[in-house]
């Protein structure tokens, strides 16, 4: 296949979309915390927790783009709301990866409630809301990958 053909048509193995399976999560830093300027203050503490940086942007999505990522909360109420503010200002999306990097970032991040999330997390500190509640991360390997791929090609991470 010439390079071309590569780049148009990326293959996509269980490898190359989680090359190292339970080492890698999926996160965004979303609306509320962006454009709060909390972005910096979070990807600080992200790698303070022994989290490596492996694709990163900044980018906005849109109302379809929100819906189509969060379509398996299709059927609960706050999905319309959920659709909107994800897609109401600029997020940042990256690739994460550390041992048991799912679990270990879901400790990192807190409780979805800010009100519920422990002392020192991410979302305790950040998040605005339920709704507005600062970042995402993966709650699964599986789902990991697939989110990350979601957002980035094998040409913009860190194989
Ligand atoms: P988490 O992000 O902690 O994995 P969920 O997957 O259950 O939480 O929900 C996805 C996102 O939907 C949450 O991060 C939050 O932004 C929003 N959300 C969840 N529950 C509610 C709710 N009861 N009301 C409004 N928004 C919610
Ligand atoms: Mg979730």
């Amino acid at each position: 296949m010439n390079q071309k053909a590569l780049i148009l048509q990326p293959k996509q193995t269980n490898e190359t979309l989680n090359p190292m399976a339970g080492t890698r999560t999926f996160t965004m830093i979303k609306p509320d915390a962006f454009e709060a300027g909390n972005a910096g203050a979070i990807l600080k503490m992200i790698e303070a927790a022994g989290f490596k940086i492996v694709a990163l942007k900044a980018t906005r999505l849109s109302p379809a783009l929100a819906g189509k990522f969060y379509e398996v909360h299709s059927e609960r109420p706050f999905y319309k709301d959920l659709c909107n503010y994800m897609s109401s200002g600029a997020i940042i999306a990256a690739i994460l990866e550390k041992e048991n990097a799912v679990e270990d970032f879901r400790t990192l991040i807190g409780a979805t409630n800010p009100a519920n999330a422990a002392e020192g997390t991410i979302r305790k500190i950040f998040a605005k809301s339920i709704e507005a509640n600062a970042v995402h991360g993966s709650d699964s390997d599986e789902n990991a990958a697939i989110e990350g791929s979601f957002f980035f090609n094998q040409y913009e991470r860190v194989l």
